[in-house]
């Protein structure tokens, strides 16, 4: 048996920092990450062979809990059928058809296509792509700490692995690319009005988290996204809203179905739940936009692996047991947890707010909710790091960054929520001697 020590070790001589996606590397809670090598429902295994509750859930996709026997099934099925043919298949027809179905709100339907494709950053660039394909325009607003995957003109101050790193944007990106993109403060619709006040005919989309979570929870304003989609509608812009996070996390028809105010987005993109734990996103749209995409458009995408066989199987058996009894099961658990969580932060005497955004939470250590980045990084974010190494060493696997969601799944029973009850005590503790 290897230890968690040694695997890491010997990934840094294999990966540039021993891993594939930059926050697995535990950095900003300084603790050996683990190496895990099986789970199930709520649980993984590490290479030393120590078990945790788990709340990273794949980054959300785990919702149904860690290889669901229905999900494992249909996806050894066709697995058994071939892994790929490179040409169309009956079950990507069925998928888009649940997406669209699901996706509705007092009779609307704002996804009338699909496209499917394996990654949530190929759904959001292929999202800006179309919308400047429609619009003949250029120019993409975006909010700070607002995460929508790693292409070149959505890095600047984005959320998730590089609030982590604190890095402003990525080296690498043109000049001339970033400046196509517009920043602005979240949930300031001053801002809004004012950049398209500015330059509002030269602004193709503005894209959004449905309701971030990228930079820990930060709840839109009540309004906020019907305000923000008639502002770009008056100005002849588009509104792409990303769900990849929220999308059938949040509730049935993700946080389109449930923000107090409904509104029009014009594009969304899907990720994580709809391909249930393997590599597949989406973006849905109106046939008349969606049809602007190669074959019928000028607007070209593709993808090789793009509604993969297996990992269409999996999003489908995945949709197919998100039933209101899954929702219901999910509520409960992330309420158990997100309260326990606070009071034991309360009872340790340590400064926070419970952040939530329907069943999505994270705790900020602020007194008072933060509504932007720039007063979610005002947080006394060093509390952060001892709290997770106590959960750590408790047995419960926290998200291994302040900026992230704590992502509850379906799987997790009052065994698993007694488990992280228990260790709450001792990390608030911890948090409160930082
Ligand atoms: N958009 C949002 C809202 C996300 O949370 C993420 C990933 N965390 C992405 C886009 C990018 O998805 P992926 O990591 O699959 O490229």
């Amino acid at each position: 048996m290897t230890t968690n020590q040694q695997e890491f070790d010997r990934a840094r001589g294999a990966m540039p920092g021993g891993v594939n996606s930059p926050v697995r590397a535990f950095g900003s809670v300084a603790e050996t990450p683990r190496f895990f090598v099986s789970a199930s429902g709520p649980y993984v295994t590490d290479v030393e062979g120590r078990e945790y509750v788990d709340l990273v859930g794949s980054w959300g996709p785990a919702i149904l809990g860690h290889a669901h026997p229905a999900v494992v099934k249909a996806v050894q099925d066709a697995a058994g059928r071939g892994l790929g043919f490179g040409a169309s298949t009956p079950g990507e027809t069925e998928l888009a058809e649940l997406i669209a179905a699901r996706v509705t709100r007092d009779g609307s339907h704002p996804v009338e296509r699909v496209r499917l494709v394996s990654t949530g950053t190929e759904a959001t660039m292929t999202a800006i792509r179309l919308a400047r394909g429609a619009t003949g325009r250029d120019l993409v607003v975006k909010f700070a700490g607002h995460y929508h995957g790693h292409s070149d003109g959505l890095l600047a101050e984005a959320g998730s692995g590089v609030a982590t790193l604190a890095m402003p944007g990525s080296a690498g990106v043109p000049a001339a690319i970033a400046a196509q993109t517009l920043v602005i403060p979240y949930n300031d619709l001053g801002a809004v009005r004012e950049v398209f006040a500015a330059r509002g005919d030269e602004i193709a989309a503005v894209i959004v988290e449905a309701a971030p979570a990228n930079m820990g929870i930060v709840p839109p304003a009540h309004g906020f996204n019907a305000a923000l989609a008639d502002i770009a509608h008056a100005h002849g812009a588009l509104l792409i809203l990303d769900e990849v996070l929220t999308g059938f996390r949040v509730g049935p028809a993700g946080w389109y179905g449930i923000d107090p105010v409904p509104f029009a987005p014009d594009l969304i993109t899907f990720g994580k739940v709809v391909g249930g734990g393997l590599p597949l996103a989406a973006i849905g749209g109106p046939a008349a936009l969606m049809e602007l995409l190669a074959p019928l458009g000028p607007v070209y995408q593709a993808g090789t692996l793009s509604g993969n066989p297996l990992a269409v199987a999996a999003g489908r058996a995945t949709l197919d047991h998100l039933d209101s009894a899954a929702y219901a099961r999910l509520d409960a658990a992330s309420t158990a947890i997100a309260e326990a969580a606070a009071s034991a932060l309360s009872a340790a005497g340590v400064t926070h707010v419970l952040q939530r955004s329907g069943n999505l939470f994270s705790i900020q250590f602020a007194a008072e909710a933060p509504t932007d980045y720039d007063t979610v990084k005002a947080q006394q974010a060093f509390r952060y790091p001892p709290f997770f190494r106590s959960m750590l060493a408790q047995g419960v696997s926290l998200p291994p960054s302040v900026f992230e969601a704590w992502f509850v799944s379906a799987s997790h029973d009052d065994e698993a929520v007694s488990r992280i009850v228990a260790a709450l005590p001792a990390a608030a503790r911890a948090a409160a001697e930082a």
